[in-house]
């Protein structure tokens, strides 16, 4: 029986997550003189782009959109960052600012106590310990991509080589030379199979699902840039049609390639379901040179590889599953009607979606990347400010033990 060794009445606000959703929090509430409590699973901030993220990534979006509050990239970046000036970009927030999240906390519970009108948290450490963290204040910023997807393939157990998932891919030096399968071409799937195509890996990618591929600069400025500041002059369709017209210049009729677009402009899919365009940083042009095979989709893993919905049959070494992620808010916070049990993602879409009930914010869920996670986060420590300055809640004994499982 496992119970709940300690209980810990913290004053401040408890974050959960120390990406850079949830240190953009604590600084935005260090600005006005709040301190916070920051829990954190991995022993290091960043855990996504620090453990899960290959080599040669860069921002996919430029920059000057990728800011945290407060303190800008610095000026001698270039307009879009390596992983490793990202990582030593938020380093230097967390330090400027002053933050000390705890590590090796993964939340495992969190609840409203309707008796006591505070957020009981409970987390556990490297040795199963649990600590029941309580406050009047709780903000969720664990992530848009907290969990791997990992969907199920037919036949996925048969195969007779590693099956992984692109979160543990880095670079391709051991796969010179080998069959390699890709299998999703969202912006990790496309740029792992380039970089496996880089160090001459045999790649092929599968593509099922529609997609719109974009280039990353069009006309030498940044795609998004350019769709950013359309969007203060023409309605949406208008600029789908033109980016969609500008892209098939540079990039040719990606359709041919296996690329089906979608019914909807790239714009009007982001705004409808979130589904992001893939910005190409050359690995169209990958394919268009016959270094990189494209498939449809697959109809099971075999012993040696993979049989496709078109019948082809092919066999691989080695196969990377780039089927994305997930969060996991739905696992852990219980009694909400913020976030939605299915994919633990706000009920309601931004600009709402990022407030609840009793203290409860969400950031860096608006599937608007560091731009819109920048935005909540300020928003969420301006909303906080009001109540911190209020009265503060008495201390009250909450060490009646509430968690027990066997
Ligand atoms: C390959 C890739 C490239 C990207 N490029 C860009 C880009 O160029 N621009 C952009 O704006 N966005 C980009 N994104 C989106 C990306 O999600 C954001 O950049 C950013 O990481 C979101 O920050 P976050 O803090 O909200 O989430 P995360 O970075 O995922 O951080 C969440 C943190 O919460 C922790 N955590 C999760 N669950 C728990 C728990 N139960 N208990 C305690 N801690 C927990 C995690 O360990 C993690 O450290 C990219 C994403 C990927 C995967």
């Amino acid at each position: 029986m496992t119970k709940s060794t300690s209980c810990l009445w913290v004053t401040c606000p408890i974050i959960i997550g120390a990406g850079p959703s949830g240190l953009a929090t604590a600084a935005c509430l260090k600005r006005k003189g709040i301190p916070s409590l920051i829990l954190e699973r991995a022993d290091c901030i960043a855990s996504l782009w620090n453990l899960k993220t290959y080599d040669r990534l860069c921002l996919h979006l430029p920059k000057k959109f990728c800011d945290l509050p407060f303190l800008p990239f610095p000026l001698d970046y270039p307009s879009y960052p390596t992983k490793f000036q990202f990582l030593e970009y938020l380093e230097s927030y967390k330090n400027h600012f002053d933050l000390d999240p705890v590590f090796n906390k993964t939340v495992v519970s969190a609840e409203f106590d309707n008796r006591y009108g505070v957020w009981r948290v409970v987390a556990s450490g490297l040795k199963q310990e649990q600590i029941e963290y309580v406050s009047q204040w709780l903000i969720v910023a664990t992530g848009e991509n907290a969990d791997e997807v990992i969907p199920f393939i037919e036949g996925v157990d048969d195969f007779d080589g590693p099956i992984l998932h692109t979160s543990s891919y880095r670079n391709g030096r051991s796969y010179g030379e080998k069959d390699v399968l890709v299998v999703g071409c969202g912006n990790s799937g496309m740029e792992v199979a380039l970089d496996l195509a880089n160090f001459n890996a045999r790649t092929s990618l599968v593509v099922r699902d529609s997609v719109h591929v974009l280039p990353r600069e069009m006309l030498g400025i940044s795609t998004f840039g350019l769709l950013m500041w359309m969007l203060k002059w023409f309605p949406i369709r208008l600029i789908d049609r033109l980016v969609l017209l500008v892209s098939s210049f540079v990039l040719g009729d990606t359709e041919k390639l296996g690329f089906h677009p979608p019914k909807v402009g790239p714009l009007e899919l982001k705004s409808i379901s979130g589904k992001t365009p893939v910005l190409d940083v050359g690995t169209i042009a990958k394919i268009k040179s016959g270094n990189i095979k494209v498939y449809p989709g697959i109809k099971r893993i075999t012993y040696h590889g993979a049989e496709f919905v078109d019948g082809r049959k092919e066999r691989f070494d080695a196969i990377f599953l780039a089927t994305g992620y997930k969060s996991n808010v739905a696992q852990w916070l219980k009694g909400t009607d913020l976030f939605s049990e299915k994919d633990g993602m706000p009920r309601e879409p931004f600009p709402k979606g990022w407030k609840g009930e009793d203290g409860l914010y969400a950031v860096g869920f608006t599937r608007r990347g560091l731009l819109g996670a920048s935005y909540v986060a300020q928003r969420a420590a301006e909303d906080i400010e009001l109540e911190w300055r209020a009265e503060p809640l008495e201390f009250m004994d909450f060490t009646a033990p509430t968690l027990s499982s066997s």
